[in-house]
């Protein structure tokens, strides 16, 4: 088997946190947004989280050696095109799927068998891995205060030292990112194999958040939790691919709320984001105000 911990939900909620803390962990490989792998990782020649380019990278190189002959750039475009999120979840077969099948199992070989962390956070991906054969997919559903995520999606941020790539969007079009995707993976994924994870609670207690992701992966890290007791993270080399630029971080990391919104947020900005996510609101847990959570 292999066993797929997918990091669903929509951008800006901290899945690159949860990546890499669970990378720290024995037992576990942070491949970062694989989805990303063929575009971003093999195209562009983005670099890995170690910093290599991911063709050299000592982790990837002999995974991607193995692969099947094939065309990074007719992967990505497939891609593109069968995740489309209007296709409405449905994600036909197709022959592309042989070369990433075997790119999971190759993860898999060359890890150890390790549960491999995949952030690709998009539902309809979701739905394309879990078709894979061999792969046993669990789905962490990683969400954010909408408010939150949208403030975040307004920054500029450069991606691995570039500022273009790195979209941002207006409050009401992140509002509603939030809103499809979120409601995506509660549609598709909602029963089954689920956990969710609310980054607020994750940042109040990291610990406890931790190993209740890893008991729901199926893993029990005995020991080795990366926080320090000042509530410092304290973060290795990930190989990761794709994603957000944090995930080259190194070192001792403060693990804290970034609630810079709730002073930084206009009025009308989070109006806006409270209208077009009000129906999934309470359902998640979120107020309509700005009051911290409980
Ligand atoms: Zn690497």
């Amino acid at each position: 088997m292999i066993r797929v911990l997918f990091l669903a939900g929509s951008g800006r909620s901290g899945s690159t946190l949860v990546t890499t803390v669970l990378g720290q962990l024995d037992g576990f490989f942070a491949a970062g947004e694989l989805r990303y792998l063929w575009q971003r990782g093999l195209v562009d020649d983005r670099p890995c989280g170690c910093g290599a380019a991911v063709r050299d990278c000592p982790m990837w190189r002999p995974i991607l050696a193995d692969l099947p002959a094939h065309d990074p750039a007719g992967i990505a475009q497939g891609l593109r095109t069968r995740l489309r999120m209007r296709n409405r979840l449905r994600v036909e077969p197709h022959p592309d799927d042989e070369v990433i099948a075997a790119l999971y199992r190759g993860i898999a070989e060359h890890t150890g068998g390790a549960i491999i962390v995949d952030s690709s956070k998009l539902p309809p991906y979701a739905v394309l891995v879990r078709s894979l054969p061999g792969v046993d997919l669990r789905v962490v559903h990683v969400v954010r205060d909408p408010r939150a995520a949208a403030f975040s999606w307004r920054r500029r941020r450069s991606l691995d030292g570039d500022d273009r790539l790195m979209t941002r969007h207006p409050v009401w079009k992140a509002a509603l990112l939030w809103s499809v995707w979120n409601a995506a993976v509660l549609r598709r994924f909602g029963r089954g194999a689920y956990l969710r994870v609310r980054y607020e609670d994750l940042v109040a207690n990291p610990t406890l958040w931790v190993r209740e992701i890893a008991a729901f992966a199926g893993a029990s890290p005995a020991a080795g939790l990366p926080f320090t007791s000042e509530g410092l993270l304290t973060l290795g080399v990930t190989h990761s691919v794709a994603g957000n630029p944090v995930r080259h971080r190194t070192g001792a990391v403060p693990v804290t709320a970034d609630d810079e919104w709730r002073q930084g947020m206009s009025r009308f900005s989070h109006a806006v984001v409270t209208a077009l996510t009000a129906p999934l609101l309470p359902r998640l847990g979120y107020p309509f105000g700005r009051r911290t959570l409980p």
